[in-house]
């Protein structure tokens, strides 16, 4: 590490302390834009690296509403708004009882550098809540959601910030959360995305990261002449992410054959098929059950707990060639990076944000596999996100085939850029420098511009 990115971190670390994972994100950044900064002094005069990493404005507020026994509930809620250099802050807002500031400056965070990699013009933001919308009855989750919105309301708007929908956050909430905001503005705008289809959403918006991360997957494996067909995948998770990451590589003719919740996984070594993928977005999306319940319907799998607590997380260690971590952060460590080269996995293309540790990273990058961050490889759900404010603009909406074809050209165009400034910079094949620098110099240049505010 350089000496101005340990100074960095150090101050870093000293200013925002109990934050690991904000820290982490910092850090990644910092020792890819390390190569930029020696080439570009006016970056550093201008302190760029420095304001890039101090959120322009955090709102937290008190969340409070009334559970079904009539018992009075408090969460928290917030929302980063991390830099508006090139357009709105946009990013969404999650509901897990892991949430807490930390977690939401990470993510606003690597929103900033994501969503200029997109080529539209959105700034970067986060939020959410503690709240754990798992167990709540329909109504419960309203009451919360109109609680949320009517503070974040005074924040937000269609030209200052657009939320969207992460963890936690669906359709459902964000159709709440609309609600809300309309009654309290008296306006219909297109101040969230993610919105149903009859009220201003945009279709493929809720495919978008899964079909996004496949389709990055594709354009890796294309510069070394390859595709997804015939690919055995692990896929973790089962919520939005990885449903539409399994449907996408099923149509290209790979087998997935895992997926998991926070209680545990499934291998089903025969691959899951649209049926069986059918029968999960049903358990997840309308019964709201767990993941478990896949093998009790089909047989010719296995579930398997999953302790919080163990070393490594078994469903990185079956035999395979492609991996799609889609649940949360830091789901792959070391030990699974390992576990997953054992066993033959040469693509990596994350679905979630941050899902493998410094450590993992590294050691992809030490053995050039084809390993596709977040930032770059999910960047799809925000792009379509970044369409659906478009069509709102213009109230006109496209076709399905026109906004899967957007987001096609933007995963291209995103893999382009990557491998360009890998290039650039001197290290050919790491889609981290590529991702990192292609998204900050962006913002960087755009914050020149406008001075010192
Ligand atoms: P969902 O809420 O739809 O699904 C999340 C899935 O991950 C669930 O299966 C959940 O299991 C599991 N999960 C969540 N937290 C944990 C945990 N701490 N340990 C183990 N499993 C966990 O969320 P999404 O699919 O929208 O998001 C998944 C990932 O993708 C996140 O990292 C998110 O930031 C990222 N992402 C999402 C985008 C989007 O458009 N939705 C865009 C870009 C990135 P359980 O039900 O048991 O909690």
């Amino acid at each position: 590490m350089s000496d101005y990115v340990k100074g960095l971190m150090a101050d870093l670390k000293a200013k925002n302390p109990a934050e690991p994972e904000f820290h982490q994100a910092v850090q990644e950044v910092v020792e890819s834009l390390a190569l930029v900064l020696d080439r570009h002094p006016e970056y550093r005069a201008a302190k760029i690296v420095e304001r890039i990493i101090e959120p322009e404005r955090i709102i937290m507020f008190r969340v409070p509403w009334v559970d079904d026994q009539g018992e009075v509930r408090v969460n928290r809620g917030f929302r980063i708004e991390m830099n508006s250099a090139i357009g709105p802050y946009k990013g969404g807002l999650r509901f897990h009882p892991s949430v807490n500031l930390g977690i939401l400056k990470f993510l606003a965070f690597e929103q900033v550098f994501k969503n200029s990699l997109t080529t539209l013009p959105m700034g970067g933001g986060k939020g959410g809540s503690d709240f754990d919308p798992k167990g709540k009855s329909d109504i419960e989750v309203m009451r919360f959601c109109q609680s949320f919105m009517n503070e974040l309301f005074r924040h937000i708007g269609p030209n200052t910030d657009v939320p969207a929908g992460d963890i936690g956050v669906g359709g459902r909430e964000i159709g709440f959360l609309f609600g809300q905001y309309k009654k309290l503005r008296n306006e219909f705008t297109g101040v969230l995305t993610g919105k149903g289809i009859n009220w201003g959403g945009s279709l493929i918006r809720p495919e978008a990261t899964g079909y996004g991360a496949v389709y990055f997957a594709a354009e890796m494996l294309a510069t070394r002449n390859e595709t997804l067909k015939g690919k055995v995948c692990l896929v973790s998770g089962s919520g939005n992410v990885s449903q539409f990451t399994t449907e996408k590589l099923i149509q290209l003719g790979a087998k997935v054959v895992t997926l998991s919740d926070s209680s545990g996984y499934i291998y089903d070594e025969k691959g899951i098929d649209a049926e069986k993928l059918k029968f999960v977005m049903e358990l997840k999306n309308v019964k709201r059950g767990r993941i478990k319940e896949y093998a009790d319907k089909y047989k010719e799998a296995v579930y398997t707990q999953i302790d919080s607590d163990a070393a490594h997380n078994p469903l990185w260690d079956h035999r395979a060639q492609c991996a799609f971590p889609s649940a949360t952060q830091n789901e792959i460590n070391v030990k699974d990076a390992e576990n997953l080269l054992k066993n033959g996995v040469y693509v990596v293309s994350e679905g979630a944000n941050m899902p493998t540790t410094i450590e993992g990273v590294n050691l992809f990058l030490d053995k050039k596999i084809l390993y596709g961050p977040g930032k770059a490889a999910n960047a799809g759900g925000v792009s379509v996100s970044g369409l659906e404010m478009t069509q709102n603009g213009m109230r006109l909406p496209w076709s399905r085939e026109e906004v899967d074809q957007r987001l096609q050209g933007i995963m291209k165009s995103i893999h382009s850029t990557c491998v360009y400034y890998s290039d650039k910079f001197g290290t050919p094949g790491n889609y981290v420098n590529g991702a990192n620098i292609g998204g900050f110099i962006k913002v960087a240049d755009s914050m020149l511009d406008q001075g010192v505010v």
